[in-house]
């Protein structure tokens, strides 16, 4: 038997120092996961759990590169946020666990079609349209450690729109993982988007946009016209 047509090439992740790859199967994304997000979009933490919303591995891109503004957006942000990668297998698993089996982090672009997402929310319908971007999650290569109290921030041509820590997260990088390992058997190839601080806003053809995490790599994204 043969594929009728050629199967799509997984996407993957480079890794800080090293000429591997890290193939990516699918990309969690952590809602309201900062304080000062949840309240600038209108919002309220749900301290009751996290809650996710995903991407599809088809939207990734490296950071570095020259990507159009998306079609069917006039309202197109940046998210910047700490994406984890898991090495190993997590089912039902408890926070020690769940750290256990991180492979490593990177800083990402969670982009948004804000207005789609506002529609979504307005009619009480998905945020496919909004979240799931062609070329949408911009991550850079992956790094071993991060500090928790590492200072994530990005800038809009310079300007600086974002500036936390990775301490001001409500649910940490192992009660994500812990939680979300309680719907799906997660492992290697699953990463999560672990949401974005305060400061999110719009950005047009043209602009480069620059995030950073303390001791990881950055990750970077230029603008050009519409497709
Ligand atoms: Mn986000």
């Amino acid at each position: 038997m043969a594929y009728v047509f050629p199967p799509t090439q997984t996407k993957s992740l480079q890794i800080e120092g090293t000429s591997d790859l890290y193939p990516v199967r699918r990309i969690f994304c952590v809602g309201r996961n900062y304080v000062a997000h949840a309240v600038e979009m209108g919002g309220e933490v749900d301290r009751e759990a996290p809650w996710y919303f995903m991407k599809s591995a088809e939207a990734l891109a490296p950071s570095g590169q020259t990507l159009p503004y998306p079609p069917g957006t006039a309202n197109y942000h940046y998210e910047m946020e700490m994406v984890v990668a898991l090495g190993a297998d997590l089912f039902k698993a408890d926070t020690a666990v769940a750290e256990n089996a991180v492979y490593g982090y990177a800083g990402g672009l969670d982009m948004t079609r804000r207005d789609r997402q506002q529609d979504g929310k307005d009619h009480r319908r998905p945020w496919d349209l909004g979240k799931d971007i062609e070329h949408g999650a911009i991550i850079a290569a992956l790094s071993r450690k991060v500090a928790p109290d590492a200072r994530i921030h990005l800038s809009v041509n310079g300007a600086l729109r974002q500036d936390a820590t990775l301490a001001d997260m409500v649910w940490s990088v192992p009660e994500v993982l812990s939680h979300l390992s309680n719907y799906y058997h997660l492992g290697p190839g699953d990463i999560v988007m672990t949401g974005t601080p305060a400061g999110v806003g719009p950005v047009v053809a043209g602009d480069v946009i620059l995030g950073g995490i303390d001791g990881l790599a950055p990750v970077e994204l230029t603008l050009s016209e519409p497709e």
